[in-house]
């Protein structure tokens, strides 16, 4: 089921208030167009009735795919790496191996519904952005390029492509991949990240944590 509440909004430009719907979780299986409306970010803004100031929700909101078989908890700037929420463990705790992760804002949770529904890994993903980040940074000469997201992925002409953000103005720069990138990437998962996969609650699957991962693999391969 997804969850509307109401809530009341104080509108930052005229101070009008008024009440407003807020979705708490959206269920993608069985709302298809409450998933068209959250990517589109259409759920997400307001408008207000008086001056018609255009705002934007930061409240938490778990989307939840059972036929995928992921969620995906949205935590505006959440910092923490795991999340362990009783009441949703125990509301799902019969749905075996589902994939919980945790994002701190929307452009990562939409690269992870992305992720999930081409049926990729998204350590893998990470640590393939990471690695593609890279000849980015050198083909700009910066030390290095830290926000990107998968934006494209095609089996067919075996590549996948990233859009990163670059240098001051973050400008967009899309670089694809051949997608032996992410086969080498599956690898290093399956040799350093599986005590991560088993990890129970929500968990931040992010640069970091490819960095971290990363690091462990090397070391694990200099022994
Ligand atoms: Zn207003």
């Amino acid at each position: 089921m997804s969850n509307v509440i109401s809530k009341e909004v104080a509108c930052p430009n005229c101070n009008e208030i008024f009440s407003v719907h807020v979705y708490t979780s959206i269920n993608a299986t069985n709302d298809p167009q409450f998933r068209e409306d959250l990517l589109s970010e259409k759920l997400l803004k307001w408008k207000c009735e008086n001056c018609s100031y255009e705002g934007r929700f930061t409240y938490p909101l778990l989307y939840n795919d059972m036929k995928r078989r992921f969620m995906v908890y949205l935590i505006p700037q959440i910092e923490r790496f795991q999340l362990e929420d009783r009441s949703l463990e125990d509301e799902y705790r019969n749905l075996k191996g589902i994939t919980k992760r945790i994002t701190p804002d929307f452009n990562s949770f939409k690269e992870k519904v992305f992720i999930f529904e081409s049926g990729l890994d998204d350590m893998a993903v990470e640590l393939s952005k990471l690695a593609v980040s890279e000849t980015v940074a050198k083909k700009h000469n910066l030390p290095k390029v830290e926000e990107g997201y998968l934006s494209m992925y095609n089996r067919e002409t075996n590549t996948m492509g990233f859009t990163f953000f670059v240098g001051e103005s973050h400008e967009p720069y899309v670089q694809s991949a051949r997608l032996e990138v992410y086969a080498r990437s599956v690898q290093i998962v399956n040799a350093v990240g599986q005590n991560d996969k088993k990890l129970s609650g929500f968990i931040k699957i992010d640069r970091e944590w490819a960095e971290n991962t990363l690091f462990r693999y090397k070391r694990e391969e200099n022994k």
